[in-house]
């Protein structure tokens, strides 16, 4: 039995725990390969117009694996965090692939609503063991080799390795690269992980800031206690995960830790991040001094050399202010 996952979106997430938990059933995981053009292409071809660039993206992942698994795993992700909710494209997500793309396999699309209490996740590997498997025993041994694996990939990132380096530690056993970073000017990078870590849609933003000596910082690698304590801060926090993620990590770093500088990278027609951005960059400007902030926007047309002449000179602009150059 092969099971297919695709790249994107909450494959950044929870493919640390789903993976070692297939692996105990037995099941082959399939991952689709790295984002590329073609895939993107695919994708747009699948997708309704207006959605925002990692659904169209999701879908030519989708494309990719469908016809090497036996069954797709898609769960409709209600709540990660059991107070926030996920965006409504992330709710729908298995009935539009399931009425854009044909000739699927089956899809498993078990709900994960963390709403329901702490012992759902469980509840929830439990619920999709048991389309493979009636072994309980065997169930419940993958449960505890996922959650065991799982913790070590939460802290692998809060230890400043990427989600791909954090899988290969995992896979492999190695012990994790020294990651102390050299630079000059500290920088924020926030967006969601499915923007910020994939090389494609990102144009590789963060070796591009790391080639220009910056230190690069995102929302993965706050610690879980900070991400509470700044979620206390706002009057009222927005209604969505991820979204909450990003405006928790921009205040952790500009209130506590001396930061140069934000980028937030948002996807072109992503409804949450209409308000996500703009509240980012009121934080950022109410700081005193003001701290300087960049907006980069992708879609299906985002090119690198665009990308890169504007962070070059928002770079050069932090440098000059700090008297670096
Ligand atoms: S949060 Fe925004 S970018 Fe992410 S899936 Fe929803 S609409 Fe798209």
């Amino acid at each position: 039995m092969r099971v297919g996952i695709p790249r994107t979106l909450s494959f950044f997430t929870l493919y640390p725990l789903l993976k070692p938990f297939f692996d105990g059933l037995g099941v082959e995981v399939v991952v689709s390969p790295a984002s590329n053009k073609a895939l993107l292409d695919e994708g747009v071809k699948d997708t309704v117009n207006d959605a925002c660039v990692p659904i169209k993206l999701f879908h030519g992942h989708v494309v990719a694996l469908k016809d090497k698994v036996d069954v797709l795993f898609m769960p409709r992700i209600i709540s990660l965090d059991g107070k926030n909710t996920l965006c409504p494209k992330f709710l729908g997500l298995p009935d539009m692939v399931k009425y854009s793309v044909s000739n699927l396999p089956e899809i498993i699309e078990t709900r994960l609503d963390m709403k329901k209490g702490k012992m759902e996740i469980y509840r929830f590997l439990y619920r999709v063991g048991k389309r493979f498997t009636d072994n309980k025993v065997k169930i419940l041994r993958a449960i505890w080799h996922a959650r065991y694996k799982f913790s070590r990939y939460r802290k692998l990132l809060l230890k400043g390795l990427t989600p791909e380096e954090a899988f290969t530690c995992l896979h492999t056993g190695q012990e994790p690269p020294h990651k102390e970073q050299s630079g000059q000017i500290k920088l924020a990078v926030l967006g969601y992980p499915y923007t910020i870590y994939d090389d494609y849609i990102s144009v590789g933003l963060l070796d591009m800031l790391r080639e220009q000596g910056v230190r690069v910082y995102t929302a993965e690698m706050v610690p879980e206690e900070a991400m509470k304590r700044m979620s206390k801060k706002l009057p009222k926090n927005l209604f969505w995960y991820y979204s909450n993620r990003v405006v928790w990590g921009s205040q952790y770093y500009i209130n506590e830790q001396n930061i140069d500088g934000i980028i937030h990278v948002t996807a072109f027609s992503c409804g949450p991040d209409s308000m996500t951005n703009k509240l980012v960059e009121l934080e950022a400007k109410q700081h005193q001094p003001k701290i300087p902030f960049l907006t980069i926007t992708v879609d299906e047309h985002t090119g690198e050399a665009g990308v890169a002449t504007r962070v070059e000179a928002f770079v050069d602009l932090i440098k000059r202010k700090k008297g670096i150059i």
